[in-house]
């Protein structure tokens, strides 16, 4: 008989309704067996629907249950702390949604406790699992663009109907800083090897009314002497996501590839000894990024490596996201003054 690693799932969400269940039963010997919802009928809607065995009754159900190993917390972010530190004190490992806390000493508590009771933490920034992502690395890496000078981010979506809840309305979790900035901070970490040492941001007319920002623009600079321009936003209905990395002796462009699907393409744009620009669009071994994330936890769960983006890593994006969450509150920049 082939021993079954289970996993419970610590929120019926749409993120794991759409990508993580499949993600995670692409793993061999892995199985959803139990979710939690708030609301017992939507729980066992979802476990239905999703052909779960089990829907558990309360957070203590679902962590008593032995055949959970391992659970994926994705319920809206102010609750992730709690459960998280409880996962871990019932041994359970836990891959948990981004943020990981509201503060900064949540999201290392959440660390400390994983490391003490001997379990992987792994934050669930789905982007360093791009194979468009990671041939860009290669491509740094390989010196072929010579120095990151500037990079600009264009991370401004629309959200979908099903989506247009909390994240519009809640000042406990809500906001685009929380769910796009940490990627981004997360996935320019991932290329450039570092964090952004000063950030400026503001967002727009609407969500300073609103109090709670559907759109944001950043300036951010690094201790190399890079400066990155970042655009995110949740009403953008008609652009796609993109990346341009800019180097001495060449640009990457990386289109359509923020995204959760396997897909984009990336240039490298050069000019040659005549002045003129050349594009190469690069092969990209395109590959689920859910799947693959899942697969480096479950290797991390088995003594093997690390997690695609581990605790720290999880820790570290917040602290930007909530620094240009303070940039916002502050306006510590100049008015221009027509
Ligand atoms: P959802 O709004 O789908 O789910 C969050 C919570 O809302 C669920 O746990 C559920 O509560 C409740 N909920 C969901 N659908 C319904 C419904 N139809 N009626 C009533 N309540 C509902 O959020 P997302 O899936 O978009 O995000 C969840 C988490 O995942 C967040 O932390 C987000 O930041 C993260 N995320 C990460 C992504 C990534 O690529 N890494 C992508 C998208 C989200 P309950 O469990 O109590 O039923």
């Amino acid at each position: 008989m082939t021993t079954i690693t289970g996993w419970g799932l610590i929120g019926a969400s749409n993120i794991a309704s759409s990508y993580m269940i499949d993600a995670i039963r692409a793993q061999e010997g892995h199985e959803v067996v139990s979710v939690l919802s708030s609301d017992a009928l939507r729980g066992q809607a979802f476990a239905a629907e999703h052909s779960i065995e089990h829907a558990a009754e309360s957070l203590a159900d679902l962590l008593n249950n032995p055949q959970v190993h391992a659970v994926y917390i994705s319920t809206t972010n102010e609750l992730h702390f709690k459960q998280a530190i409880q996962a871990a004190q019932a041994g359970k490992h836990v891959l948990c949604e981004k943020p990981l806390a509201l503060d900064i000493q949540q999201a290392k508590d959440m660390v400390a406790e994983c490391e003490k009771h001997g379990v992987v933490l792994a934050t669930n920034h789905h982007l360093r699992n791009s194979a468009l992502l990671a041939t860009a690395k290669s491509c740094l890496q390989s010196g072929i663009i010579g120095k990151v000078q500037n990079v600009r981010v264009f991370h401004a979506v629309a959200l979908p109907a099903k989506l247009k809840t909390w994240r519009l309305t809640s000042n406990n979790g809500g906001g685009v800083v929380l769910d796009i900035t940490v990627h981004d901070a997360d996935t320019l970490a991932y290329l450039l090897d570092e964090y952004p040492s000063e950030v400026t941001a503001l967002t727009d007319q609407a969500s300073r009314a609103a109090g709670v920002e559907d759109a944001v623009m950043m300036i951010w600079n690094y201790n190399s002497g890079i400066m990155a321009q970042v655009h995110e936003g949740f009403k953008t209905g008609h652009s796609q996501t993109g990346i341009e990395i800019l180097g001495e002796k060449g640009t990457l462009i990386g289109t359509n590839c923020l995204t959760q699907e396997p897909i984009g393409e990336l240039v490298l744009q050069q000019r040659n000894d005549d002045g003129e620009l050349t594009r190469k669009t690069l092969d990209i071994p395109h590959r689920n990024l859910y799947i693959e994330g899942t697969r480096r936890f479950v290797e991390a769960m088995n003594g093997e490596g690390t997690p695609a983006a581990t605790g720290e890593d999880g820790v570290r994006s917040l602290t930007v996201a909530l620094s240009v969450k303070q940039a916002l509150e502050s306006r510590c920049v100049e008015r221009v003054i027509l």
